[in-house]
């Protein structure tokens, strides 16, 4: 089974998680470390649980969420995975980093694709990839049953709903994908969002001021 260690990094408060099992083997998922000694924290973090990366995805690829994808692929020797509708959002990414005064070096790897529904194996661990556009075109969710939690990026927030004003946002699209693919998982399922506290489904499905039920 699959542990959540959570770290949150830069000046936007981006959550970034490593899941790693009984073995050590991990997985590092939007890795948003931007200054050296959030850099640092997440590699002597790996390194004091004995753990070996062997994975590293985004849930999606704006700006706040993609600041470690370098840092991670020189330490660890990581390829990127992503939804392939992601691509044009990562390369948009270092402009978006000029224009809001955090410049950084992009990730310039090789590129590998996740598809919606698709198994990922960490070890003897899995994730299931669900599709949750809306708030980014190729937004992507992870779930582990076994775990019983979920880590959606900015899809579904604790009491809130990730913003649609960004290019390839779509709210429309975005309360589906939180009906269709985070709704339909068990109601004590944890939450682990880009941002903010912890929730599971099913206080969101009683609290959220932002997604009906049907
Ligand atoms: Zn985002
Ligand atoms: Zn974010």
């Amino acid at each position: 089974m699959l542990s959540v260690k959570a770290f949150t990094f830069s000046p936007v408060q981006e959550n970034t998680y490593v899941l790693y099992n009984e073995k050590g083997e991990c997985c590092i998922i939007d890795p948003g470390c931007y200054f050296p000694e959030e850099k640092e924290l997440l590699k002597t973090t790996i390194e004091k649980g004995g753990w070996t990366p062997v994975l590293l995805l985004n849930t999606h690829c704006h700006l706040d969420h993609v600041f470690g994808n370098k840092f991670v692929h020189d330490t660890w020797g990581l390829t990127l995975h992503i939804h392939e509708k992601e691509k044009p959002v990562l390369d948009f990414a270092p402009q978006s980093g000029l224009m809001w005064q955090m410049p950084f070096d992009n990730y310039d790897g090789a590129l590998a694709w996740l598809k919606e529904g698709q198994t990922i194996k960490i070890g003897n661990d899995e994730l299931e990839t669900r599709f949750t556009p809306g708030h980014s075109p190729g937004s992507l969710s992870f779930y582990h049953e076994t775990g019983g939690f979920v880590i959606d990026g900015d899809v579904l927030f604790n009491a809130s709903i990730g913003r649609t004003d960004l290019p390839g946002g779509d709210f429309d699209m975005l309360i589906n994908s939180i009906q269709a693919q985070l709704f339909t998982l068990p109601d004590d399922t944890k939450v682990y969002s880009g941002h903010g506290p912890m929730t599971t489904i099913g206080f969101e499905k009683m609290n959220n001021p932002f997604v009906k039920l049907y």
